[in-house]
């Protein structure tokens, strides 16, 4: 995916060697706006902080979304500073710390144990409130595929559906804690949109039935996120399809159906651009040697795929000696750490690669910095251009 004028311009402004995230808030508001109108009408959308916690991406996606989606006291106070309007609060180790500020914040916390029940429990008391919560469930059977399955199947996140009984029980005995539904997130970066609406037709359906079951008054009904890119096309889960599959859906009168993307919204929203500083050819292969890496943009080594890139030419070559080049070749885009994982591409074919031209990785506003070992080999950081 080539970067628009909009990122190039912005890229060419900058010092030498170049090195930046730019983050593109009108890219993530058309994307918001898209990503709504595939919801029915009322679905709550909410942004998960973890994907991208820039504040000012978590500032724009918290006005363009309903509330946003946090996973730890450090991404609380960034959805309170931002001011969103709603914040639901989950993860597998939260600390009383973290829920007595969650409390604080009029948060909805996603319980993920008995004990994180009685926890939270206490710090509502504390506070004198009683805290609305939602139950993660690790379903027995998984409804959907994707890259990163965290239910049906063994993990630590949320309770073990046939554990559910003994948690409702307990949370009946509780008085500041009120169960009000059930937060099932299933999956990480799910691309088949049909598969994604019949999981949330079945994360509503199941809802209901264990609501029935169990006698809990079923407000809430939190499908999580997922909803995928893939970063070696263009592709991203269709939104027309979703839309059709999710028009079909029943949510029942009163239910809050709640989904918290984050991929999604901040994927395409982010460009990683690194400036070529070595060209080398060792035992048959050619490495552009970025001024950057696995650093800033973790993704495609941690899972293992080779994330396109397009060249930005730069013309100008401060040096008096004739500029390194490569054309009709393919190159290993690696990066400056002194370890041979530090790769975000190999064997990518480019018509021309100077040193001194940059490589501008597209689909990088999502798990890209966030995600990455920044202070490993003690470089500078990027710049972070927020368009
Ligand atoms: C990571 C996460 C999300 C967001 O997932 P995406 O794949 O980025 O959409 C939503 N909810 C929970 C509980 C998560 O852990």
């Amino acid at each position: 995916m080539r970067p628009p004028d909009r990122v190039t311009a912005a890229l060419r402004d900058r010092p030498r060697p170049v090195c930046a995230y730019v983050y593109d808030t009108a890219a993530l508001r058309t994307r918001t706006a898209a990503v709504r109108a595939a919801l029915p009408p009322g679905t709550t959308l909410l942004y998960a902080v973890k994907a991208n916690g820039h504040p000012d991406v978590v500032r724009t996606l918290a006005a363009g979304c309903d509330g946003l989606e946090v996973a730890s006291g450090g991404e609380l106070a960034r959805a309170v500073a931002a001011g969103a309007r709603r914040i639901v609060f989950g993860g597998p180790a939260k600390t009383d710390a973290e829920l007595a500020a969650a409390v604080a914040a009029g948060a909805q916390v996603n319980v993920e144990s008995a004990l994180e029940l009685r926890r939270l429990d206490r710090a509502a008391a504390a506070a004198g409130t009683v805290a609305d919560v939602a139950v993660r469930v690790n379903r027995a059977r998984s409804a959907v595929t994707g890259s990163h399955a965290m239910t049906g199947t063994p993990t630590p996140f949320g309770v073990d559906e046939a554990g559910l009984p003994q948690v409702l029980a307990l949370a009946r005995t509780l008085p500041a804690v009120r169960v009000t539904g059930f937060h099932l997130h299933a999956v990480s970066n799910n691309r088949d949109a049909a598969a994604h609406a019949a999981f949330v037709a079945d994360a509503l359906d199941w809802s209901v039935r264990a609501a029935d079951r169990h006698g809990v008054d079923l407000r809430l009904v939190n499908a999580g996120g997922g909803l995928g890119v893939d970063y070696r096309s263009a592709a991203t889960l269709d939104l027309d399809v979703l839309r059709a599959g999710l028009a079909a859906v029943d949510v029942p009168a009163g239910v809050d159906l709640i989904l918290e993307p984050g991929r999604i919204l901040a994927a395409d929203a982010g460009w990683y651009a690194a400036e070529v500083l070595d060209l080398k050819h060792t035992h048959g292969r050619t490495f552009a040697v970025l001024r950057g890496g696995t650093h800033h943009f973790r993704l495609p080594a941690a899972w293992g795929y080779d994330h396109p890139f397009t060249v930005l030419p730069v013309e100008a070559w401060p040096y008096p000696w004739p500029r390194p080049e490569v054309r009709d070749a393919h190159v290993d885009a690696v990066g400056e750490l002194c370890t041979p994982r530090d790769v975000l591409a190999r064997d990518q074919p480019v018509d021309r690669l100077r040193v001194g031209d940059v490589l501008v990785f597209a689909r990088t506003g999502a798990y890209g910095w966030d995600i990455s070992h920044h202070d490993f080999l003690r470089h500078d950081p990027p710049e972070f251009l927020v368009l």
